[in-house]
């Protein structure tokens, strides 16, 4: 006998849920992609996206994951040689800038480990002693792995007031739409993004943002390459350059709806939806984590973690047992540990795009379940902390 059978969820850091209404807008014929309603459809659909990441710059498109979007950002700024500085908190920093040295970059950690940020003046102090050549700053702005989230806002003033001109590009990979984030108002050069995570559409699109600034330096790159090149996409002469070839068809009417639902919901709602339910899974965790019980947040200052994602750290191999427990028994699928050794201690929720409060609490809940079917030692009292934050409701963003 097992309890997993129902409508199975995966509280994962993508993909993310996807809304029947996203589904939905997918189940259809192939459109023609040269003209009529799918050809009408983009120019807004650009204009929208720009909305979610508060840029009035530029937005290509490619039919990609977020590695694509991480490889087309990096292919229109670089030439080989050229010098990166790259805080990284986590996995995804890394694999970033493992991508820019294999496009022939020069790269220089700064290492923040894996629970805090990064502190702008160490950034900053970095970019005071340099002699020019580094071409530009990158990070996350959340990291996925640890769960870490960035100050970029602090971090853009950090960087303009060296008066330094290195590029700076954000990985929102994993906040876009659910993180407050203001490119344009940071002073972000380029911000890269995909589909499956805050915006709620299957896995297959990516998106790089990028500003004026950021296309200059395009001007002389060395590494752009045809299918990467940004140009053809915020500018094509055909619909048909928009993608380098054929459209995403089905993805493009999936994200319309899902551009549709942030915008009824309104994107300052949406924020602050994710802000709290954050703070209820942080609040059970806070209460587990007492008397000597083995879960544990591994971010410890809550203004520093990811409304997206929250990383746990349980010890030993309890975070596989925990998901595998969720799994068999709840019909719950958790994220795996990613960047913890050994990597079975940890496990992740994914709470971003498609998520109510009802949705939380049945992941917190069964979490509980897990940990005493298991016999692994908790605090008393989560699921109360978890509903005190949800009954008094969206707190500030
Ligand atoms: C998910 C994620 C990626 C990788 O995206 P893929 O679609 O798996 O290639 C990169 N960066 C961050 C911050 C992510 O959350």
């Amino acid at each position: 006998m097992t309890l997993s059978q129902g409508r199975p969820y995966l509280a994962t850091p993508g993909p993310s849920v996807i809304p029947d209404r996203v589904l939905a807008a997918m189940h259809r014929p192939a459109p023609n992609i040269y003209e009529g309603e799918l050809v009408e459809m983009v120019p807004g659909l650009i204009r929208d996206l720009k909305k979610v990441a508060r840029t009035d710059g530029h937005a290509a498109i490619y039919i990609a994951n977020g590695h694509g979007a991480w490889e087309a950002a990096l292919s229109n700024v670089l030439s080989p040689g050229d010098r990166l500085l790259v805080p990284a908190m986590g996995s995804f920093a890394r694999g970033w800038a493992d991508m820019a040295e294999r496009l022939g970059a020069v790269v220089d950690i700064v290492d923040c480990g894996t629970t805090h940020p990064v502190d702008p003046q160490a950034v900053a102090e970095r970019l005071a002693r340099d002699d020019g050549s580094i071409r530009a700053v990158l990070t996350t702005h959340v990291d996925t792995s640890s769960s870490v989230r960035a100050d970029i806002e602090a971090l853009g003033q950090a960087i303009r007031e060296t008066g330094h001109p290195a590029l700076f590009m954000v990985d929102c990979i994993a906040s876009l739409g659910c993180d407050v984030y203001e490119m344009d108002a940071w002073g972000v050069d380029v911000t890269v993004a995909a589909c499956q995570k805050g915006l709620m559409t299957p896995p297959g699109m990516a998106f790089v943002f990028f500003n004026d600034r950021a296309d200059r330096v395009r001007e002389t790159a060395r590494a752009v390459t045809h299918y990467w090149d940004w140009r053809p996409r915020v500018s094509p002469e055909l619909f048909y350059h928009y993608f380098d070839g054929t459209a995403p068809t089905h993805h493009l009417y999936g994200l319309r709806e899902a551009l549709d639902m942030i915008a009824e919901e309104g994107l300052e709602h949406v924020w602050q939806r994710h802000a709290t339910l954050a703070r209820a899974v942080w609040a059970a965790l806070d209460c587990w984590s007492t008397d000597g019980g083995v879960l544990s947040l591994n971010v410890p200052d809550a203004a520093a973690r990811s409304h997206a994602v929250t990383s746990i750290r349980a010890g030993g191999e309890n975070g596989a047992r925990l998901r595998d427990w969720c799994t068999r028994e709840a019909g719950l699928t958790l994220g795996i540990g990613l960047g913890f050794t050994p990597q079975d201690q940890a496990f992740r929720i994914g709470h971003m795009g498609h998520v109510n409060a009802q949705m939380v609490l049945a992941v917190l809940g069964s979490i509980g379940a897990g940990l005493r079917a298991l016999g692994l030692p908790h605090g008393a009292g989560a699921i109360d902390a978890a509903l005190s934050v949800i009954a008094e409701g969206g707190g500030p963003a």
